[in-house]
């Protein structure tokens, strides 16, 4: 899918990254050739407790001095299988990273801008949205700082869900459960969900009724208590219900539970590829699915999958991103492109200066994150904030 022939030549490789939060670094990688063109990708490990560089090293390294006309070309030169990058994430990862920086850097050789480069490359028709709408993520907010604070009370998740509201996002989620984990002592609705519930009752007391709250489960329930849970949720006016079991593991138990359910049933953050979600949605798994452009293949892929779902499926696919700016930006080109009929994840307020990590600067304005005009992602990670902020290095 070269756009006029566009192709790039990757040659130079470095890492760096940035503290937001003690337990949030974000981590990207440059990929360069000889003309200055600058490819970059973020492969922060938020799920995966491993260091995601090293693969990208080892998979850079067949691509490097490579006359690269497709982000594609990641996956073939290095030989790897679908079904390798639907059951390795850390690798589905790196690989997603890489196929982002690609295609960073062939949509700068175009001279066009990623959503653009992404419509033309794939005869979609139209012009897209500039400005592209996020909902607010409380929950990395409400993590412990650097000194050690976090209030995890009702009132503390009413005054982050406040702010965002303030701030003119008109939809919040929160993961609101930290006290279950299944299997439950008692048959029914676990007693450690009342408290959840109380964060739930809290949040939504300010978010009001016209306005959205979605609720993470983050695989914490099973069959029975899942299925005891949906009309307390439902009571409260919750707007989904995400992942109350693993889709990948349990993806039998959530068809049962999504059968029974009338919310809408949300997740699948950490799959891979067209096929994998689009096989959810066949099987009757899932109402909405989330691919992560750092997981899922990257913003190329984000676009396929958003494409293909939402034709067959209006309103199925709603774009993860509780991650950096950099991810945030990619996800906001693809989702741009297909364009999606729900509001890009966007983890607020966990660092102030956020903002900083790119340039030119992070602008999410009234609930909008606003696309730059430069070419490709539009922008960069800021060497200036690594080194204030983090660490760059080569592998
Ligand atoms: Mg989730």
């Amino acid at each position: 899918m070269p756009v006029s022939g566009e192709w790039f030549t990757p040659t130079g490789l470095s890492f760096n990254s940035v503290v937001a939060r003690p337990d949030t670094t974000w981590v990207h990688f440059s990929f360069s050739d000889d003309d200055g063109i600058v490819g970059q990708g973020e492969i922060t490990d938020t799920q995966v407790d491993q260091s995601i560089a090293p693969i990208v090293a080892r998979l850079a390294d067949r691509l490097r001095g490579q006359k690269l006309t497709s982000d594609s070309d990641v996956i073939t030169l290095n030989n790897l299988t679908a079904e390798q990058l639907e059951e390795d994430v850390p690798l589905a990862t790196a690989v997603s990273g890489l196929r982002c920086a690609v295609v960073d850097a062939l949509a700068q050789r175009a001279q066009l801008s990623l959503v653009d480069y992404l419509r033309v490359s794939f005869g979609h028709e139209g012009k897209a949205e500039q400005k592209v709408r996020l909902y607010s993520n409380i929950n990395r907010a409400l993590k412990p700082d650097f000194d050690g604070s976090n209030d995890r009370s009702p009132d503390g998740f009413a005054e982050m869900a406040e702010r965002a509201m303030e701030a003119g996002f008109t939809t919040a989620k929160c993961a609101p459960f930290d006290e279950c984990m299944a299997p439950f002592n008692n048959s029914g609705l676990p007693r450690e969900a009342e408290m959840g519930l109380d964060r739930i009752r809290a949040a939504k007391a300010v978010i009001g009724p016209d306005r959205t709250l979605l609720v993470d489960c983050h695989s914490r329930f099973d069959l029975e208590s899942a299925l005891a849970l949906e009309p307390e949720l439902r009571k409260e006016g919750v707007g989904w219900f995400e992942e109350p079991v693993d889709p990948i593991t349990m993806a039998d138990d959530l068809r049962i539970i999504r059968d029974k359910a009338e919310m809408t049933m949300a997740g699948a953050e950490m799959g891979y590829g067209v096929a994998f979600f689009t096989k959810l949605m066949e099987e009757d798994v899932l109402d909405v699915v989330m691919p992560d452009v750092k997981f899922c293949g990257g913003p190329v892929e984000a676009y396929l999958i958003g494409r293909e779902l939402e034709a067959r499926w209006e309103g199925s696919v709603s774009m993860h991103c509780p991650s950096g700016p950099l991810s945030l930006l990619a996800s906001a080109h693809a989702t741009a492109a297909f364009g999606n009929k729900i509001p890009l994840e966007h983890a607020v307020y966990e660092a102030e200066w956020r903002h900083e990590v790119l340039e030119p600067f992070e602008t999410i304005k009234d609930g909008y994150l606003e696309l730059t005009d430069g070419y490709g992602l539009g922008g960069r990670v800021d060497p200036v904030t690594v080194a204030m902020r983090g660490r760059a290095w080569t592998e």
